[in-house]
């Protein structure tokens, strides 16, 4: 008997089978979650999950046979979005079973909510440069960072999360795989408008948010390859399709709580349809503006439907693929650009068709909203999911079996070969949460009071234990009685990056921890700066007499006992003053006071046209000295 046959036999009996169960188990009023909690318990949620699993272990076509005999009858199916779609699979695949255990059922029923915090302000192509960082603590992770472009995650109760556990491994190898608690004090969701004026995604800031050790999802370490297992998920994702309760005239409470739900949902997707493109509106529009017998018009729309068609019956293809239980060939890769290929296509008709008028919220036609929609939001379907380019890297990778794209930091520990995102002074000093840092000479620095000598030195250690996690190591001091002085830079960088802030934020956290008090106006920082004519004519002898390291020009000493020497370059040398001057470097907040004190104390403002960048001042006997902070200065 040819499979086929065969399948269409099978088909028909869990068509009858699921049928009969349906008869007897729809109930349209006995709530929600209790109506999906009997669903899944008999295994006809997730039909072709395992057994041991609320499934039934059957073919994955059984999946949608079973959601169409459900819709058949105006039962109510599985939920929408993230939770249903991402890390249940996910879960289901990678997680242990005390996850599973704890996880899936609310999951399929809908009860918890989910979102996907994956991207990051400097990773979403390269999601593996991700930089958000979780450092164990007893049987919890801290975990510092920042994440964006994360949809819906304003209603979730949880998110899959991916951040870095080790930065002396090579990039991929670093990444663990978490489920994070959304409601907590750690974790900041901001919705970020779009230009459609829709919100449907946000940033998120953790903030020494918690995890469970527990909610480690795959080992340590493997969570790129279970970030794949849902990144598969989320490209073969299918379009989004709005249930429909027309089938029963049930007004009952598992239908309305279902119709509730349902609009809560698409009230974050209702741009998605114009995101597509929209182009089951073309005709009509181009009938209702009188311009169906336009031969360019006309062209344009057969070239449009046609391609329409075309890449429908590819994803047909590669549906059945799957449904045979098949891994799709190229139709399953392509199906991707086809979309965003649809939507750029269908918006330049769209633009073709309505004219000028396309760019009106509120023109005469009903459906002119819809269309301004569809021109500022098409742009978005190459993005999610994997931009067009990344899709084709994979399709040359994998289908055409090209050589791999190069790539200098495979096989490198993360630490030494991040691009880290330079901060600037200005950026850090708007950044939340920092009170206890102050930016100077391209590093950030804080200090600490522990309260003694030992809780001092005990402080460091728990420093130096996290520095080590984050393989981000910042410059420790401990000064008596009980001062601690933490200075953080990104050396490969030469200045401020992403990562420092991230290591801040960590140290902060765990200063209060100890129950330490922050000093911000008390960091600063001296240099001495020579006037010459000729930098090359005595540098020799200053790196000679200070043991020194040329440094851009400048004499640092190495073990950073002594202040670096700068060569101030001047045409004329002044006679009348020192040929040396000092420079002191002070928090932002701190210059005019320290300015203030100096005068007080018998100083003599030289000159502040440099201000707020530098103050230069001189003692009674004419010796100069110049306050310096970041601000105003050129970059
Ligand atoms: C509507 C929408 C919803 C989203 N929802 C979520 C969500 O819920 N959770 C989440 O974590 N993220 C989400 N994202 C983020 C999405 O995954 C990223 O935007 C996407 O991966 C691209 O990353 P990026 O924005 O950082 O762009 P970049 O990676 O910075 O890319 C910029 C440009 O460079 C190109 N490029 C980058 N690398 C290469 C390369 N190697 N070869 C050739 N070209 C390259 C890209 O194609 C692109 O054109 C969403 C995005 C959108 C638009």
């Amino acid at each position: 008997m040819r499979s086929d046959t065969v399948e269409a036999m099978e088909e028909s009996a869990v068509r009858k089978e699921v049928r009969t169960w349906l008869a007897d188990a729809w109930d349209a009023d006995i709530g929600l979650v209790a109506w999906r909690e009997r669903l899944v318990e008999a295994g006809w949620g997730v039909p072709s999950w395992p057994r041991a699993w609320f499934g039934r272990g059957l073919p994955v076509w059984t999946d949608r046979v079973v959601a169409e005999e459900l819709r058949a009858v105006g039962a109510v199916g599985m939920p929408l979005g993230a939770g249903m779609t991402l890390a249940a699979p996910t879960l289901l695949q990678h997680g242990s079973d005390e996850l599973r255990a704890r996880l899936l059922r609310p999951s399929l029923t809908g009860a918890l909510r989910w979102c996907q915090l994956f991207s990051e302000p400097g990773a979403g192509s390269d999601l593996a440069g991700l930089t958000t960082t979780a450092v164990s603590d007893g049987d919890e992770w801290v975990v510092n960072g920042q994440k964006v472009w994360n949809t819906s995650a304003h209603h979730a109760d949880m998110a899959i999360l991916v951040a870095r556990t080790d930065w002396a491994v090579p990039k991929h190898a670093g990444i663990s795989y978490f489920v994070l608690p959304m409601h907590q004090q750690g974790v900041e969701v901001r919705p970020i408008v779009q230009m459609n004026r829709h919100a449907s995604f946000n940033e998120v800031f953790l903030t020494d948010a918690r995890i469970p050790a527990a909610n480690l999802v795959g080992d340590l370490g493997d969570g790129w390859r279970v970030a794949r297992t849902t990144l598969h998920h989320e490209r073969s994702f299918a379009t989004m399709r709005r249930p429909r309760f027309d089938g029963n005239d049930s007004t009952g409470r598992t239908v309305r709580e279902a119709i509730v739900e349902a609009e809560e949902h698409f009230a974050t997707y209702v741009w998605y349809p114009q995101r597509a493109g929209r182009a089951d509106l073309v005709v009509e529009l181009a009938r209702t503006r009188g311009l169906a017998n336009h031969p360019v018009v006309r062209q344009e729309i057969a070239r449009l439907l046609s391609f329409v068609r075309a890449s429908e019956w590819t994803a047909a293809r590669g549906q059945a693929a799957r449904a045979l239980g098949r891994t799709p060939g190229p139709e399953g890769s392509l199906g991707k650009l086809a979309a965003s290929e649809v939507a750029r296509r269908s918006a330049s008709v769209h633009a073709l068709v309505a004219g000028a008028q396309g760019m009106l919220r509120d023109g005469p036609l009903a459906t002119d909203a819809i269309v301004a929609e569809v021109l500022v939001s098409t742009v978005a379907q190459s993005i999610a999911g994997g931009t067009d380019e990344i899709q084709r890297n994979i399709v040359g990778d994998n289908i055409l079996g090209l050589p791999r794209e190069p790539s200098a930091d495979r096989e490198t520990p993360f630490g030494d070969t991040m691009r880290a995102r330079v901060v600037s002074a200005p950026e850090f000093a708007s950044l939340d949460e920092l009170d206890d840092w102050r930016f100077l000479l391209g590093g950030i620095h804080a200090e600490f009071r522990a309260g003694s000598f030992p809780a001092a030195a005990a402080l460091v250690v728990a420093i130096a234990d996290a520095a080590e996690a984050a393989d981000h190591h910042p410059e420790l001091a401990v000064r008596y009685p009980d001062r601690v002085r933490v200075g953080i830079t990104t050396h490969v960088i030469g200045g401020l990056s992403d990562v420092d802030v991230t290591l801040a934020r960590t140290v902060s956290s765990l200063a209060r921890a100890a129950g330490a008090t922050s000093e911000p106006a008390t960091p600063q920082s001296l240099e001495i700066a020579i006037d010459t004519d000729d930098a090359d004519r005595i540098r020799p002898f200053w790196l000679a007499v200070c043991n020194g390291h040329d440094v851009d020009g400048a004499v640092a000493d190495p073990l950073r006992h002594l202040p670096t020497i700068w060569f101030q370059h001047t045409d004329e040398l002044r006679t009348q003053r020192n040929r040396i001057h000092l420079d002191v470097t002070v928090p932002h907040d701190e210059a005019e006071r320290r300015v203030a004190a100096a005068l007080a104390a018998g100083g003599r403002l030289v000159t502040d046209h440099f201000a707020r960048a530098f103050w230069v001042l001189a003692d009674a006997d004419g010796n100069e000295v110049c306050v310096c902070t970041w601000q105003d200065r050129t970059p």
